[in-house]
């Protein structure tokens, strides 16, 4: 071969091996996008009329509150399914474990042991997402960029968890789209098959980035009382 033609053998397999490495980054768009409505804040008289429409998944922000509107909503439609989209602190985690389908939730150690033994204790699997601080922000929860691989690996093999996906809420005021693609590639690494990501205001960015899970409140309930 030339030295030209060596030259051009080279570009093209480095070139072949970043289209191979992006393609394995954003991947397929998944086949379908589910839609998780979050009814935080909204009555069991206002969550009606959507079970009545056909919706079937839930999100609800907080243990207490869940546990006084459900209860009475699954007997009447008893294939809903709950996720629990909110902070969790230990010691609700067996409530949490009673009244959920699904913990997006999981960002620490402590509260992976203390799942993992509810759900033994209640012989409950509940599918479980690692929640991912993507904005690296103080006040946010979430694992750490940098630790979610490795503590997604722990999640499973050291506490038998069964992590599903990865679940963020990028900083507000700032483009989305980078930290949801940035979920997406920690996901890939991290061998987890659902991205949780999107809300109201950029659930397609979102699905562009390959979210297979939007969590849409205020787009369907409408404004939520704000907080004082
Ligand atoms: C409230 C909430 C949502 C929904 O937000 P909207 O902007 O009303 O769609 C989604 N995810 C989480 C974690 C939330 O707390």
């Amino acid at each position: 071969m030339s030295a030209g033609a060596t030259d051009a053998a080279s570009r093209l397999a480095e070139i072949r091996q970043r289209i191979r490495a992006a393609h394995r980054r954003f991947g397929p768009p998944p086949e379908t996008v589910n839609l998780v409505a979050v009814s935080k804040t909204f009555s069991a008289d206002e969550i009606a009329p959507f079970l009545e429409s056909g919706q079937r998944v839930f999100g609800e922000n907080r243990v207490q509150e869940a546990k006084d509107k459900w209860p009475g909503l699954r007997e009447r439609f008893p294939d809903t399914r709950l996720h629990l989209i909110g902070p969790l602190q230990t010691n609700k985690a067996r409530e949490a474990v009673a009244l959920f389908d699904v913990i997006q939730t999981v960002d620490r150690e402590k509260l992976a042991a203390t799942l993992a033994q509810e759900m033994t204790r209640a012989g409950r699997q509940l599918q479980c997402y690692v929640q991912v601080n993507i904005g690296a922000e103080p006040q946010k929860a979430g694992i750490a960029v940098e630790d979610a691989v490795a503590f997604t690996q722990r999640c499973r093999d050291v506490h038998g968890l069964n992590i599903v996906g990865l679940m963020c809420i990028p900083p507000d005021g700032q483009p989305a789209g980078p930290y949801f693609a940035l979920l997406n590639s920690l996901a890939k690494e991290a061998g987890a098959a659902n991205l949780s990501m999107g809300m109201s205001g950029d659930f397609e960015t979102a699905i562009a980035m390959g979210a297979t899970h939007v969590r849409v409140g205020s787009a369907l309930f409408g404004q939520r009382p704000t907080l004082t």
